[in-house]
């Protein structure tokens, strides 16, 4: 079944509730911030767009999002081309696709980036933290953590999925849309 497109009243909630560490993550940022770097814009935009969000509200979410630091002139001449550029409406018109977690976990993000796939990315001190802030339980972070120490960063996320939802992911996770899509399945039913 295909779900109904978000709105953009409900994003936070949402957020909370059915997005993978790396989307939460850059939403968070996102939210402290009000900037995200290139990678961060693309990795949680294109999610966004695989979500259901409309260009329009794309739009106007990344106007809010950055509008303490970034004037709305400035928005519309620096960002609004890349957004619609991402939705297939500028350039060579391709319709991009939302980012797998392989394409994520393989990426390489710099100084400043929040980016990229936490399991494989933060320090164990920060995803400790980040698991138990998710509510995330403490047998099931060492669990996680064990994972990752073996560099099996889809099962750490498939695992954090089960512990989060209290229910079984049997296919595993490769991709933060499908993450997003089981949640809603689930939270939903
Ligand atoms: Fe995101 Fe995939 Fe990493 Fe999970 S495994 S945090 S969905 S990139």
């Amino acid at each position: 079944t295909k779900h109904t497109d978000i709105s953009l009243k409900d994003i936070d909630q949402i957020a909370k509730s059915s997005f993978p560490l790396c989307m939460h993550h850059l939403f968070g940022k996102l939210r402290e911030d009000h900037h995200l770097k290139h990678g961060g814009r693309m990795q949680l935009g294109l999610f966004l767009k695989g979500m259901g969000l409309k260009l329009d509200d794309a739009l106007a979410f990344w106007k809010a999002e950055f509008s303490p630091k970034v004037v709305a002139e400035r928005f519309d001449k620096e960002y609004a081309y890349s957004i619609r550029h991402n939705y297939g409406k500028e350039g060579k018109r391709t319709d991009y696709t939302p980012y797998s977690c392989q394409k994520i976990i393989s990426s390489t993000p710099g100084v400043g980036d929040h980016h990229g796939c936490p399991y494989r990315h933060f320090s164990e001190e920060n995803l400790r933290a980040a698991l138990t802030r998710m509510g995330v339980g403490n047998q099931a972070v060492e669990d996680v953590l064990g994972k990752v120490r073996n560099r099996h960063y889809q099962l750490a996320c498939t695992l954090t999925f089960e512990a989060v939802h209290g229910s079984s992911c049997d296919a595993g996770i490769n991709h933060p849309n499908q993450y997003y899509n089981d949640s809603r399945k689930i939270l939903e039913s």
